[in-house]
């Protein structure tokens, strides 16, 4: 007998291992691997993945499938590898992974049904009073097992059906099907020659589909979209089948480059070329700064791995940089297909289609893109690879730099990192020899690097100047407006002024649901937090002592945008961060603006300092730098760092000089020092022997637990029995296990939930995973959250 292993499709972490069903006979052709069944399961009738197909013998115990809910397979093997790796490395339930890398739009039932989840006879040992028509409707369905919403109608009212769906007693399901979606790039070609000898025929004989041509005629290479509009696609479809039209796909003029690569460039294909070659799993680190060319050799690479039939996964970090890799791709490369939140799930679905069938070669987008179905991977490309935006922070808290070199792993393909500030986790690989290291050690075309300087703020307060901007960092903003140049300021923080202090009792304003200052909007004339997004009016007495002496304290980009009008009231200027962009459109509005050479002076928080190419910035001033080196975190330098590489990076792109003013008060800070002599190596040096000595990763790894409740007294008290816990598990293993904790959260508030973490720092990750394992077992109080996050990006 055929039958099939299934993972059940619940959402305890328990239940990883496969448990099997028979298939009856009648659906021995619609089954298969990686398509999702219903079985009963523990008396509920419950979803569950097929993750194998077996000859058994016939099993009196073992119950069938009850119903094949796809039409095609959501999985294949390679992914069903990937997510089993993914479950155990993160200790979350297999089931979640598999459910996380179905496409959305796969996620939605039609022709909904409804089953009965009780038998007759247990049905009537508690329950003897019942409404004749309910009955007569569980009898019909315990006879037809299932039946339609249109039936169901026919003997219950609403109430009546909410009744039994609420008490469990009968349960909805449906198939997932999609109907075709259209893309909206292709188009309808007329066969001219068949056109103009038969037209006269099908006059005639067809005259509504003789008007649909004429109208094809008279609108050539319309977009199918369009045309469906205004012709039924049955009339349309009949004309396609007679041979009078075809669709085609647009396609891109492919280009290629006008320059000659570099020796380092060349260099660099050529060692990925080898790579891929070998047919075996290998990874690199493309190590460029900013302007030196690194997508002209991504590109390359994936060309050579396209020559040889295989597939390619790109991995950007967020979408408006999408947007840009893609057109230069496409330019370049044939037949690619894109993946990002912004596309509907019907567009996405399509995507994935093509991707699957081995119609596009190529697929790019974020982090989701990971699980892209391609058949036979050669080579993955993770672009900015230290991006914070590479990790989910969400259940599960994945880092897709660790699925990529998994699945390269699985599929024996290249995997290739590129950034010009590598996270010191991926440079520290190179020197350990794990990662080969290609270099590019010059801007491209003769572009110099920008001139990076220190402006010493504590000298700007004694000369008397209160502002924001420093006398020399206004000057150059001067001098960038009478040579028709642009400038960026860069500002850490959103809202106007972060902090509302009480000049008498030295209270600070703060949100009664998070543990954090409001901060207050210019634009909304309102306080505002930004962890849970609550609104308030501006105060105008002290919520504590009822004084009127109050002060608005600390920079954001408003506070800044404020200041700069009044400096420049003649500059056209504008703002990009959270809020400014909110509207959709906004963001995409605001760079090409940019773009255009229509914005003077761009005030924003990293949303400015992404990988956007400005030709015309000559000037980034970085208003406080100081705020971007004090958070609680181990990562925070680290992150200091890479951020003001990246908006120095945006100044001097092109022809013209470029440079980088930093205001900070403690202009001695080494860290900065080696931003000015744009020195990743030395600052790499000084990291990673702080690291080292702490004890911290890529030398340990850490587990980050935030264990959170509405009441205190319970989650302080659970923490420690937690943290007991763990205490009595490691026992005997303790010299290679910290356990840091349990303390609250640097933010021990958010949505009114409190919040206490207990962090491990192991040196063996196969202990640290065993021990997520056994946290993640336990039993927790129903009123505490548990979050598990290994490696985790922040620690507040
Ligand atoms: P990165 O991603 O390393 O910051 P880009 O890939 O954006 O840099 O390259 C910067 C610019 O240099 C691009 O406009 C690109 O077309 C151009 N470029 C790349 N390689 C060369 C080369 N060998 N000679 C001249 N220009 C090049
Ligand atoms: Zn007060
Ligand atoms: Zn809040």
């Amino acid at each position: 007998m055929q039958a099939v292993n299934v993972i059940i499709n619940l959402s305890t972490n328990q239940l990883n291992n496969s448990f099997t069903y028979l298939v009856p006979e009648d659906m021995t052709t619609e089954i298969g691997f990686g398509k999702r069944v219903l079985v009963d399961f523990r008396g509920k009738k419950i979803e569950a993945f097929v993750v194998g197909l077996l000859e058994i013998e016939n099993d009196p115990e073992l119950k069938p499938v009850l119903k094949v809910l796809d039409q095609e397979e959501v999985f294949n093997h390679e992914l069903l590898e990937l997510a089993q790796w993914m479950a155990d490395y993160y200790s979350v339930s297999l089931s979640m992974v598999l459910s996380m890398i179905i496409p959305r739009l796969l996620h939605h039932k039609t022709s909904m049904r409804l089953i009965a989840n009780v038998s007759r006879e247990e049905f009537f040992k508690t329950n003897c009073d019942i409404e004749i028509p309910v009955k007569d409707f569980l009898e019909n369905l315990w006879a037809k097992k299932e039946v339609d919403l249109a039936e169901t109608s026919r003997y219950l009212n609403k109430i009546q059906l909410d009744d039994l769906m609420s008490r469990g007693l009968v349960g909805m399901t449906g198939i997932y099907k999609t109907s075709r979606v259209l893309r909206n790039d292709s188009i309808y070609i007329l066969n001219q020659v068949k056109f103009q000898e038969e037209i006269s025929l099908i006059r005639r004989k067809a005259p509504r589909q003789a008007e649909a041509l004429e109208r094809l005629a008279a609108h050539p290479g319309i977009n199918c979209n369009e045309f469906d509009k205004i012709v039924p696609r049955t009339i349309t479809s009949a004309l396609i089948k007679k041979g009078f039209v075809s669709i085609e796909k647009i396609k891109p003029k492919i280009t290629v480059p006008e320059f000659e690569l570099n020796n380092e460039q060349n260099d660099a294909i050529s060692r990925i070329i080898k790579g891929l070659d070998g047919h075996q799993y290998s990874e690199y680190l493309l190590f460029g700064i900013t302007g030196s060319g690194k997508t002209e050799v991504y590109i390359q690479a994936a060309q050579a791995a396209i020559d040889q039939g295989r597939s390619v996964i790109v991995l950007v970090p967020e979408i408006a940089l999408t947007r840009q890799l893609v057109d230069i791709f496409s330019r370049r490369i044939p037949d690619i297909a894109v993946m990002h939140s912004a596309m509907s799930a019907g567009e996405r679905y399509e995507e994935w289609k093509r991707i699957k069938r081995g119609d596009a070669k190529l697929v790019l987008g974020p982090r989701s893109a990971i699980f892209a179905p391609t058949p036979d991977l050669g080579l993955i490309i993770m672009d900015e690879e230290q991006e914070n935006s590479y990790k989910q922070e969400e259940t599960p808290r994945y880092h897709v730099r660790d699925i990529a070199r998994q699945r390269a792993r699985l599929s024996a393909a290249v995997f290739l990192m590129g950034s010009a500030t590598p996270a010191l986790e991926s440079y520290y690989r190179t020197e350990t020899k794990k990662t080969e290291l290609l270099r590019l050690s010059q801007r491209t075309a003769g572009a110099v690097m920008p001139e990076v300087v220190i402006e010493d703020m504590r000298n700007s307060f004694k000369s008397g100047n209160r502002g924001l901007v420093s006398d020399y960092l206004r000057n150059r903003i001067g001098h960038a407006l009478i040579m028709g140049q642009q400038s960026i300021l860069f500002i850490n923080r959103r809202g106007h002024s972060p902090m509302t202090i009480c000049k008498e009792c030295g209270n600070i304003a703060s949100c009664p649901n998070c543990s954090v200052g409001m901060t207050f909007h210019r634009d909304l004339e309102q306080n505002v937090c930004h962890y849970c997004n609550r609104h308030s009016p501006q105060l105008t007495v002290c919520q504590v002592c009822g004084s009127r002496h109050l002060q608005l304290a600390g920079v954001g980009t408003q506070k800044v945008e404020e200041e700069i009008r009044r400096l420049f009231p003649e500059a056209r200027i504008d703002r990009l961060d959270l809020d400014s962009s909110r509207p959709k459109g906004a963001q995409k509005a605001i760079l090409q603006a940019m773009k255009e050479g229509s914005i003077d002076i761009l005030i924003g928080t990293q949303m400015v300092a992404k990988g956007l190419d400005f030709p015309m910035v000559s000037l980034v001033g970085v208003i406080d730098a100081d705020s971007l080196l004090n958070l609680p975190d181990y990562r925070a330098r680290e992150r200091c760092f890479q951020l003001l590489v990246q908006v120095a990076g945006r100044a001097g792109r092109a022809d013209i000089h470029g440079e980088v003013i930093i205001q900070t008060y403690n202009p001695q800070e080494p860290l900065f020092q080696k931003v000015v002599s744009h020195d990743y190596q030395s600052f790499y040096d000084d990291e990673i022997k702080i690291r080292r000595l702490l004890e911290y990763p890529p030398f340990t790894d850490i587990l980050r637990i935030v264990i959170s409740g509405e009441a205190e007294p319970a989650c302080q008290e659970y923490s420690g029995e937690l943290a007991r816990f763990i205490e009595e598990m490691i026992d005997a293993k303790e010299d290679s296990i910290m356990i840091l904790g349990p303390a609250p959260c640097p933010i021990s508030k958010i949505k009114k939930r409190f919040r206490y973490q207990i962090m491990i720092k192991c040196f063996s990750s196969l202990l640290l995973r065993s021990i997520a394992a056994k946290i993640n077992n336990r039993n927790h109080p129903a009123s505490i959250k548990i979050e598990l996050d290994l490696n985790p990006m922040a620690t507040i």
